[in-house]
């Protein structure tokens, strides 16, 4: 094993896995093996209020029908609150934790749009007077560049305040932001080697931010090239994406494969799953990856 690489899926169970989600995993999976890592896999349940029922032990299954093997246990968000509710204690500690009432109508009027939406005014940091109604809690960011270089991407750097704006670490009805959860994760679990969907490039600046806030080691990035439907949409449940059909899986791993610019031999769809993942891994060029 190489313990230099540690890489991970973590598939937000809001639905079936479609083919979008399969090339995150795949690709994720593929780069993993091909350095000899270990892939983990975690599932991103913090908002249960987004959950389809089932949704997580259907991806699971899916993963293991499709012959993806994960090392150590699969870790779910619900379930780790505390670990949260901790790492925002430490910010908090270095001053940097504000609450805001702002309600989200209030926000889009007096905002200017960012990377990733309105651009927080401030105002909640402005008039800090005691808070006692249900808040939002949010994070003081600053003019600092945050630069890193994405393996396909290259480089790719953001000034927090002017680009995003002070973003919420835990919403008013408690819920924790993904922004937090994923890099106390990411943290938690040694993950080394982040390869996901290049919808998330925007929010790495965000996640390296708070990586350095808690000392927290920085992984390398790779953002993969997004699924589309025919109208250009990134195919996730909202768009009904369709659902990966196990029973003939083959066909839609190669699918993936060519999506990832790899080119397997046509004979390929004449072996089995494990001769599919015997070339795949072997075969793996982050070169060929389109970006
Ligand atoms: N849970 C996110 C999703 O399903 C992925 C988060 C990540 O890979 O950082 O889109």
């Amino acid at each position: 094993m190489d313990f230099n690489y540690r890489g991970r899926f973590a598939p937000s169970p809001t639905g079936p896995l479609h083919f979008g989600s399969l090339v995150a995993a795949v690709g994720s999976y593929l780069d993993a093996k091909f350095h000899h890592g270990n892939w983990l896999v975690r599932i991103e349940d913090v908002d249960l209020l987004r959950e389809a029922p089932g949704a997580a032990s259907k991806i699971l299954h899916v993963l293991e029908r499709l012959g993806m093997e994960w090392d150590d246990a699969v870790i779910y968000q619900s379930q780790r609150s505390e670990a949260y509710h901790e790492a925002l204690n430490a910010l908090s500690k270095q001053g940097l934790i504000y609450p805001c009432i702002c309600s989200r109508k209030e926000i889009a009027d007096s905002s200017i749009i960012g990377l990733s939406g309105p651009i927080y005014p401030g105002t909640c940091l402005k008039n800090q007077t005691s808070i006692k109604k249900a808040h939002a809690l949010r994070i003081q960011t600053n003019d600092d560049s945050i630069q890193f270089e994405d393996i396909l991407s290259g480089i790719y750097s953001q000034r927090l305040r002017s680009d995003v704006g002070d973003f919420v670490l835990r919403r008013g009805d408690g819920i924790y932001a993904y922004q937090l959860a994923v890099v106390v994760d990411d943290a938690a679990q040694n993950i080394t080697h982040v390869v996901r969907g290049a919808d998330l490039l925007d929010s790495t600046s965000r996640q390296i931010f708070l990586q350095q806030l808690l000392g927290y080691p920085i992984p390398q990035y790779m953002h993969l090239p997004v699924v589309t439907n025919a109208l250009g949409e990134k195919l996730s449940k909202q768009t009904n994406a369709a659902p990966v059909n196990i029973t003939n899986a083959l066909p839609q791993l190669v699918d993936a494969l060519h999506f990832l610019g790899q080119k397997p031999p046509v004979e390929i769809l004449e072996g089995d799953i494990s001769s599919f993942w015997q070339w795949a891994k072997q075969n793996w060029c982050v070169n060929l990856v389109p970006h």
